[in-house]
């Protein structure tokens, strides 16, 4: 599934799970290395199983590392990934990816868990000059907010297709995108999210005139 042999994978110990939300979790393990915001690592239970990718979501300076994933209940890692506590151990490969997003002025759009690298560069401070889009379908999926918010003010929009509160924009991300006019097209756009989401993004990027190169995407296949 992924280049990651399974011997190059590092035996840590899980220091926190929390829920976020229904079936989304953030789990800390120890910092066994240094690493660049943006960031994955592949992550596997059992040191025989295949590893799946995560982008790290915490800050570079942290004292540990965070991944946020929503199970999969068919899948074979997340549902007993979801069920590990402090002390407990996981197998984590050395950090590595290209999504560094250190090109500003930047757009951010993210779907659902795909808000972790953006996670990890704001705890960087590596939010200079950005705008960040986070779509949910739901309210709860929002994950760490509160902080984003704080961070970034205005420059942070929600967008909630099927619930609506005061701090959220109503309808997808795209038809924003599609409509704004204010979209700055030589901004570099970093997208994060599901395969669907990021064909349908660059597509309307592209008709409004951003360049293709200045479109960098990280999928969560
Ligand atoms: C670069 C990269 C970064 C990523 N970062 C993140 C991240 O930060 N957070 C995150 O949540 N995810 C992330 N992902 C996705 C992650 O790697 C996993 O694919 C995901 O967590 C599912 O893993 P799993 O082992 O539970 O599911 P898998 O076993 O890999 O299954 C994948 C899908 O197939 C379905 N499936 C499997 N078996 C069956 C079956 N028998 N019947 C029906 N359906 C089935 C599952 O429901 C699931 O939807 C990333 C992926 C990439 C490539």
């Amino acid at each position: 599934m992924n280049q990651h042999k399974r011997k190059d994978l590092k035996a840590v110990n899980v220091t926190g799970n929390r829920l976020l939300s229904d079936g989304v979790h953030y789990i800390s393990v120890e910092k066994p290395f240094a690493f660049k915001a943006g960031q994955v690592i592949a992550v596997a239970m059992d040191p025989n199983d295949e590893p799946r990718l995560y982008s790290i979501a915490s800050g570079t300076h942290k004292k540990h590392l965070g991944i946020l994933f929503d199970v999969k209940p068919e899948g074979e890692l997340t549902p007993p990934l979801s069920l590990v506590k402090a002390g407990d151990t996981l197998y984590i490969s050395e950090p590595f990816g290209k999504f560094l997003c250190q090109d500003t002025p930047a757009t951010w759009i993210a779907t659902g868990t795909g808000i972790a690298p953006f996670i990890s560069l704001v705890e960087s401070k590596q939010a200079n000059n950005v705008q960040l889009l986070h779509g949910s379908r739901t309210l709860d999926k929002f994950f760490f907010q509160d902080y984003l918010e704080e961070q970034l003010g205005s420059h942070y929009l929600r967008f909630c297709t099927t619930e609506s509160n005061e701090k959220t924009i109503e309808g997808r991300l795209t038809g924003y995108l599609q409509n704004t006019q204010d979209l700055p097209t030589n901004n570099k756009y970093y997208l994060c999210g599901s395969s669907q989401m990021v064909i349908d993004v660059r597509e309307i990027l592209i008709a409004r005139g951003v360049a293709f190169d200045n479109i960098i995407a990280e999928i969560y296949f």
